[in-house]
């Protein structure tokens, strides 16, 4: 049994066969998914709690979680408003994580100093909550400066709360993945793990210890290999977990129980 650690379940794409998707990630062995609540921006922050809310019980179902956050790019709207209703989000049960939050230099989107600003105010509601946090990092092709400026506040504002938090859809080289696990994080790999081009994140995958490891699809995007350029799901997040069950050299099952045991203890659930 396995758990997509990170789908977008309210993007539109999904607005036709909602429900049969999802009923076919449990045919897949899905058990769980974190549904992202970030939306086109903080007024659709609620989505992903309605859609647990909407599916959560139905049988042949997976059981669904929520996140709530502000993304990077929309960190200009995080204002007094947007922040007190993520707080409000984040004192929900099913909302166990903040994200996606965190620093993205590869679009051009809000100014750097914005998107700090807002990263650190949403990191002070989620310690408050005691939520652990879900991180989108992205620096541009070849640098590194993202990650720098990503540690530089977490180790200011978060390293203390023990809380942690997953780094989603992961990228970074061996340094950044030894730094986050050093903080308590959990490495979330996405389905470009099994792109052709993509060896060299092959390489850290393979050294992250089994109990620092999740997989997601980052549904509807990032279709694995065999499926790329479709619609993504959470049915599909096998095939991650098949190719870094290889890396390891160990079963899929292992793969999955594995990382099944790392999101529970992560966000202290019992599944
Ligand atoms: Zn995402």
């Amino acid at each position: 049994m396995l758990i997509d650690s990170h789908a977008h379940l309210d993007s539109p794409r999904y607005a036709d066969d909602r429900e049969a998707m999802l009923q076919r990630a449990a045919q897949a062995g899905v058990e769980a998914v974190l549904a992202i609540g970030i939306g086109e921006g903080p007024t659709e922050m609620h989505q992903a709690l309605d859609i647990c809310r909407e599916f959560n019980g139905q049988p042949g179902m997976p059981r669904l979680y929520a996140s709530a956050g502000i993304y990077p790019h929309n960190a200009a709207d995080a204002d007094d408003a947007a922040l007190a209703e993520l707080d409000g989000l984040l004192a929900q049960p099913e909302v166990i994580a903040c994200g996606e939050i965190g620093l993205d230099y590869y679009h051009d989107g809000a100014p750097h100093p914005v998107q700090r600003e807002g990263l650190i105010a949403q990191l002070k509601i989620a310690a408050a909550r005691k939520r652990p946090i879900l991180i989108h990092c992205r620096p541009k092709d070849g640098e590194t400066d993202a990650w720098d400026h990503l540690f530089e506040v977490l180790d200011e504002h978060w390293a203390s709360t023990a809380l942690g938090g997953v780094m989603h859809c992961f990228g970074g080289g061996w340094e950044q993945a030894r730094r986050s696990l050093d903080l308590g994080f959990l490495i979330s790999f996405a389905g470009n793990l099994t792109y052709p081009k993509a060896q060299p994140l092959r390489d850290v995958a393979a050294r992250v210890p089994i109990d620092g490891v999740l997989v997601e699809t980052d549904a509807p995007w990032l279709a694995p290999n065999a499926l790329r350029g479709k619609r993504n799901e959470p049915a599909f997040v096998t095939q991650t977990a098949q190719t870094l069950a290889e890396l390891h050299r160990v079963s899929a099952d292992d793969i999955a129980a594995a990382t099944t045991k790392n999101f529970a203890r992560l966000f202290n659930l019992t599944v």
